[in-house]
C-alpha cells in the first residue's frame, strides 16, 4: 500500500517508521517547496505531487495548515482521510468553535473579533483576562496574545493594528483557571468504530507542551465518558477516519474543549513505548482500512519534549525504561527537536526515573521536570 502525507516534519517521519513493518510505503509532500520527499531522509523523489496523488491508496496530513490549493488537490482525489472538513476545522479556530457550538460540546467562553474595537466589549463580557488567538496558522502558542488587565489594552490594540482581522479574525477567549490540561487521542475507523487511548495530562510552559503523563492520574470513569462523548460527537459529525486528538481543560469534574487536532498529536507520542499499538501505526492502519491495534494494555509513561536545546548527551538512555526519539532537525529556540519516552510500572517509579533524567538535562530548558518528579514520587 502507498500512503501520501501532506507535511514532511517529525509526525510524517514517525508515521513512515510505523508504516514500514506493515509494508505500507509512505511518501511526504514538503508543502513549502512543493516537492515529494522521503520523510526520514528528506531526499527528493523525482515524481510530481499530482503523480504521487495518483499513486497513493490513501492520502493524509501531518498538520492542519496545509496550503489551500494543495489541500484541494488532495481532496479532489477522493482519497483524503480524514476529510477536508475535519482538516479545515482544525486549521481555523472560527470553524472549530462553530463546530463545537453546533454539537453542544462545552468549550471555553469566547468571542470572535473582526475589528480591534470589539476587544473592549469582549472584555466586558468575558472578563479582563483574555487570550487572543489568531484564527489561522497558530501552533505551539504562536499567534497568541495575553491580556491580563485593561491598562494593557491600548498597547495590544497597537500591536494588532497591522492584522487584517476581517479576513483572519481573532478569537478572544476568557483566560481560564483550570485544574489541569488533559487530552484524548483516539482512532475512528472507516466503519465508524472507535478505539481510544487513556486520557493523558499535558503540562505546558510558555504556551508549549513540555510534558505528558500517561495515563493522567485520578481519572474517574465519568471524566473518561465525558471526553469520549465529545470525541464521538466530533468524529461522527465529521465522518472522521484516522487519529484525532481533543485537548481539554479540566475544571473540577467538568471538561471544556480547548481545541481539536485532526491528526496524530504530540500528546500521543508516549504511545510509541507506552501502548501496544502507537498512534502513528493506528493512524496508518485506519487510513488504509486495516483493523485498529490495541490501546488498552498500556504502561505508565512520561513523554518529555526536547525544545530548542542544541546539545545534550545520550547517556540518559542508561535510565531504565528510557527511549529517545530525535527528529534530526536544526536546533532553534522554541523548536521541538525530539522527545524522550520514559516508561515505568508505577507513578512512583516514573517519578524516580524523571528525577534521574533531571541529572542529565538543564533545568532552564526542562523547567517542569523537577516539580513533576517530586509530585509523582509522593503520589
Ligand atoms: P498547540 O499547538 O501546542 O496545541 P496552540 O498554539 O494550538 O498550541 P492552544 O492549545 O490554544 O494553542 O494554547 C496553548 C496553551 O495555552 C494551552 O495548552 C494552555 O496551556 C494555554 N491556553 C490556551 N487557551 C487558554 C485559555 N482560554 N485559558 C487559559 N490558558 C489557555
Ligand atoms: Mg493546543
Amino acid at each position: 500500500m502507498n500512503v501520501l502525507i501532506f507535511g514532511s516534519g517529525q509526525l510524517a517521519r514517525m508515521m513512515y517508521l510505523a508504516g514500514c513493518p506493515l509494508g505500507v510505503y509512505i511518501s511526504a509532500v514538503d508543502v513549502n517547496k512543493e516537492q515529494v520527499v522521503n520523510p526520514v531522509s528528506k531526499a527528493r523523489r523525482t515524481i510530481s505531487i499530482k503523480q504521487a496523488i495518483e499513486d497513493a491508496d490513501a492520502i493524509t496530513v501531518e498538520f492542519e495548515h496545509v496550503p489551500e490549493h494543495l489541500l484541494q488537490l488532495a481532496h479532489q482525489s477522493g482519497k483524503l482521510k480524514p476529510g477536508i472538513e475535519a482538516i479545515l476545522a482544525g486549521a481555523d479556530r472560527v470553524r472549530e468553535k462553530r463546530l463545537l457550538e453546533k454539537l453542544n460540546i462545552p468549550n471555553c467562553p469566547h468571542q470572535i473579533i473582526q475589528d480591534i474595537e470589539q476587544i473592549a466589549p469582549a472584555m466586558n463580557q468575558l472578563g479582563d483576562q483574555l487570550i487572543l488567538k489568531a484564527s489561522r496558522d497558530g501552533y505551539d502558542g504562536y499567534g497568541q496574545w495575553r491580556l491580563t488587565n485593561r491598562a494593557d489594552l491600548v498597547k495590544l490594540e497597537d500591536d494588532l493594528s497591522q492584522l487584517d482581522l476581517t479576513s483572519v479574525p481573532l478569537i478572544a477567549e476568557k483566560m481560564l483557571k483550570f485544574d489541569r490540561e488533559l487530552s484524548l487521542v483516539g482512532t475512528r475507523s472507516q466503519d465508524g468504530s472507535y478505539v481510544f487511548y487513556p486520557l493523558v495530562e499535558n503540562r505546558h510552559h510558555q504556551g508549549q507542551l513540555h510534558l505528558t503523563i500517561a495515563p493522567a492520574t485520578n481519572i474517574s470513569d465519568a471524566l473518561t465518558q465525558q471526553a469520549q462523548d465529545a470525541f464521538k460527537k466530533l468524529g461522527d459529525e465529521l465522518g472522521y477516519v484516522g487519529v484525532l486528538a481533543v485537548e481539554f481543560f479540566q475544571i473540577g469534574d467538568k471538561l471544556l474543549v480547548n481545541e481539536i487536532a485532526p491528526r496524530v498529536h504530540n500528546s500521543g507520542h508516549w504511545s510509541m513505548q507506552g501502548a501496544d499499538t502507537c498512534q502513528f501505526e493506528n493512524h496508518i492502519r485506519a487510513v488504509c482500512d486495516l483493523p485498529i491495534g490495541q490501546t488498552d494494555n498500556y504502561k505508565i509513561t512520561g513523554m518529555i519534549n526536547i525544545i530548542g536545546l542544541g546539545q545534550f548527551s545520550s547517556t540518559m538512555l542508561a535510565i531504565p525504561g528510557s527511549h529517545l526519539h530525535w527528529y534530526g532537525k536544526e536546533p532553534r529556540a522554541k523548536r521541538k527537536l525530539g522527545h524522550f519516552n520514559l516508561t515505568a510500572e508505577t507513578y512512583q517509579q516514573l517519578g524516580k526515573r524523571l528525577s534521574s533524567l533531571t541529572e542529565y538535562l538543564p533545568e532552564e530548558d526542562f523547567p517542569l521536570l523537577v516539580p513533576a518528579a517530586k509530585e509523582l514520587q509522593i503520589f
